[in-house]
């Protein structure tokens, strides 16, 4: 008890704090449910409203850091709303970037295939991975980290995340973060929401999960184009999934998926032809933290704690192992059944050879050869041929005797008389 009351609260709290004290939870009741949407970019975050000097200053409504000021088209989108939603991202310096984000991940086949397909072409990606996933495939996290790629939190279970209660996010951000910590030695402080829409209206109706990732220190990292990959393959939507229109030359981060569907290798297809094609448009591949500052301040390496491994146990043994003991039961199972029924075959042939050889009384009068015994006649049969199930000698002895009739067309075994 004394270790579990000392190893659970270590386990609980979000290395992302580093120990820091965040005010009072904010939820929907707080901000509102259509908190003005303001900005550009694939990063989401909430802002208090606050007039300084006549400007509106959006501060962190925890930590009330001053993060942004509110200008223009911003300001008045804001207008005397205490709180907005602001989109932002991408430094000064990125021009015609395109980061390729996927989802849902690893998956054991359908990643490893697309790590070598963006190896060849020396393309770096972020995968946001579910850590139940990672867990299960910790090779494969170690792999995308150690050829570049970027990797961030998209929850351990893939729950809709704004719809369960404050402690199930809290559990499913800071158990894949201690996941993988544990993995890849880094400390991983951006996720990306499942079943995030990206839309204006997607991010009103998620807002507590926003707020409440937020303040345990956690970046969310959205998307500004959607490839739907996943509706082209489950033939929601037919044809070719579309290729961006990259003629304006802007940053682009796209949202696509290396697991949880059925054939993935579509999207796999699908990146061989985006690369030449962005390529010819003058793009160079980043991953998110490359052109995220706010992305890049939230990702170093750590060395991972006694936390972070029991965490990663914890995950396996509730997500991993038992998925691979009921494997191991179904194939002892099937083995089970065939050699079941191997063995009721073998005894059913035993008991019918035992069935034959089941002993007839035999009169005394009838005479026995080696096998078989007959009943012996007072005229020569007309055909020894009657008698061929017999033995050679049992025919000899047939032909050699005298008899009422031929012996039974089934001859009687010899009596264990
Ligand atoms: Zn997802």
């Amino acid at each position: 008890m004394t270790s579990l009351a000392y190893v659970v609260p270590k386990m609980w709290s979000a290395p992302t704090l580093d120990g820091q004290v965040v005010g009072r939870a904010l939820s929907v009741q707080d901000t509102g449910s259509h908190a003005p949407v303001v900005g550009v970019g694939p990063l989401v975050r909430v802002l208090q409203v606050r007039e300084v000097g006549g400007q509106k200053i959006g501060v962190d409504p925890f930590s009330g850091g001053r993060l942004a000021i509110l200008s223009g088209a911003d300001a008045a989108t804001a207008a005397s709303s205490q709180y907005v939603i602001q989109r932002f991202g991408y430094s000064a310096t990125a021009t015609k970037t395109l980061s390729m984000t996927f989802d849902d991940g690893p998956d054991p086949k359908i990643t490893p295939e697309l790590l070598n397909v963006l190896s060849a072409n020396k393309t770096p990606a972020t995968f946001f991975v579910v850590g139940k996933n990672a867990a299960a495939h910790p090779e494969i996290v170690a792999r995308e980290v150690r050829e570049g790629h970027a990797v961030g939190i998209h929850t351990l279970t893939h729950p809709d995340i704004a719809s369960e209660p404050t402690w199930r996010e809290h559990v499913e951000l800071v158990a894949t973060g201690r996941v993988l910590r544990a993995i890849t030695g880094q400390q991983v402080g951006f996720w990306r929401m499942p079943y995030e829409g990206g839309d204006d209206w997607s991010l009103q109706t998620s807002i507590d999960g926003v707020l409440r990732a937020q303040r345990l220190g956690y970046t969310f990292s959205s998307h500004d184009f959607d490839t739907d990959d996943w509706r082209y393959e489950g033939n929601t939507l037919k044809g070719d999934i579309p290729l961006p229109n990259l003629d304006s030359g802007a940053n682009i981060t796209m949202l696509m998926h290396d697991a949880g569907g059925p054939n993935r290798m579509r999207t796999v297809e699908y990146v061989k032809k985006l690369i030449p094609y962005a390529r010819a448009h003058g793009y160079t591949f980043q991953t998110m933290p490359q052109v995220q500052p706010a992305l890049a301040a939230n990702i170093h390496p750590v060395t991972p704690t006694a936390a972070d491994y029991e965490t990663l146990y914890v995950v396996k043994a509730l997500f991993v192992w038992p998925n691979k003991l009921l494997s191991a039961l179904f194939v002892f199972a099937m083995l089970a059944v065939v050699l079941v029924g191997f063995g009721n075959t073998g005894l059913a042939w035993m008991r019918y050879r035992r069935r034959r050889r089941i002993v007839y009384p035999v009169p005394r009068t009838w005479v026995c050869g080696r096998r078989w015994c007959w009943r012996p006649s007072t005229r020569s049969p007309s055909s020894p041929a009657r008698c061929d199930r017999s033995s050679a000698r049992t025919t000899r002895s047939w032909k050699s005797s005298s008899w009422t009739t031929a012996p039974p067309t089934a001859p009687q075994r010899r009596s264990a008389r």
